[in-house]
């Protein structure tokens, strides 16, 4: 059995020095190149959906689509649905068969986002073995329907952060440091390394209580991700990136063979491309042939 929840895979990512890649997807191409990539690296793996494509495609498909490809694997594997502001659709999704959800109240005041996250903390928990994400302070930039102008964004304030992560029963946490969701508008975005260690000393210092998360991945630089692996981070979110992939290839495919009519070579380039990013990641956040301490065993 090859599906784990998101906090035992996360918890032996910590401990073992890596982190894990969570790809957001938006078909079942993507889901693919996704899953045979992490079997071809050993690596344990993250497939994520934001809310758009879920209700798109429907929960019910794509958790159908991810047990076909994860149960007989041989690499540990999650279910994540990202950034949920509506906590029904949450629950629903908990219940339908995702491994792992993120309720974002980030963009609440702190008594209700704590009072929000911790009802689908409880319900997540009563569903069986499934992790809830909570975020606080704001990532900016737009993911899904969740949008943040940069001057808006907040970060999170390392005081708060243990109270948030004990007060709302989170299994993982997502501190905004300063990264941001789509494209980097300048070169060197400016990320809070030291907020960083600040909140993973108060979250995780003695025991890893909720592994660190770090949102918005796609164009931080490697020596950016490779300093935030080092001080914690155990999940990092790549979306744009792998869209970009996809939709490059599909474009550069039919422009190139504008009178050929066969899907399956489009989607074979796309699938490529997709599976490329994903092999970059592997790497850069050293998962590869860790497998088997992320949960495969059943440990
Ligand atoms: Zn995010």
């Amino acid at each position: 059995m090859s599906v784990v929840s998101a906090k035992r895979m996360l918890v032996e990512a910590v401990t073992g020095g890596y982190a894990v890649g969570a790809f957001n997807v938006t078909n079942v191409l993507q889901m693919q190149a996704v899953m045979e990539t992490a079997i071809a690296r050993q690596a344990p793996v993250i497939i994520q959906t934001s809310v758009s494509p879920t209700k798109f495609l429907t929960p019910e498909v794509i958790v159908a689509v991810f047990r076909a490809l994860a149960e007989p694997a041989p690499v540990p594997a999650c279910l994540h649905l990202d950034h949920c502001t509506d906590a029904a659709f949450a629950k629903r999704c908990a219940e339908l068969g995702y491994t792992n959800v993120m309720f974002d109240g980030s963009q609440l005041g702190f008594e209700e986002n704590v009072r929000a996250t911790r009802d689908v903390v409880e319900h997540c928990h009563r569903v069986g073995d499934v992790t809830v994400e909570g975020e606080l302070g704001t990532v900016s930039g737009v993911e899904d329907q969740v949008r943040v102008a940069e001057s808006a964004a907040e970060l999170c304030d390392p005081e708060r952060s243990r109270e948030f992560v004990e007060r709302s029963g989170v299994d993982l946490f997502a501190p905004a440091i300063g990264t941001a969701h789509g494209v980097y508008l300048t070169e060197n975005p400016k990320i809070d390394f030291d907020r960083f260690a600040q909140i993973q000393q108060k979250v995780n210092g003695r025991v890893v209580v909720a592994p660190l998360i770090v949102h918005g991945g796609t164009g931080l630089k490697p020596d950016v991700v490779r300093r935030l692996v080092a001080l914690g981070g155990a999940k990092f979110n790549v979306s744009t990136d792998l869209k970009h992939a996809l939709i490059d290839a599909t474009y550069d495919y039919i422009a190139t063979h504008r009178t050929e009519y066969n899907p399956g070579k489009i989607d074979t380039a796309a699938k490529a491309a997709v599976a490329q990013r994903v092999n970059y990641w592997i790497d850069l956040l050293g998962c590869a042939g860790q497998a088997q301490r992320g949960g495969a065993d059943g440990a």
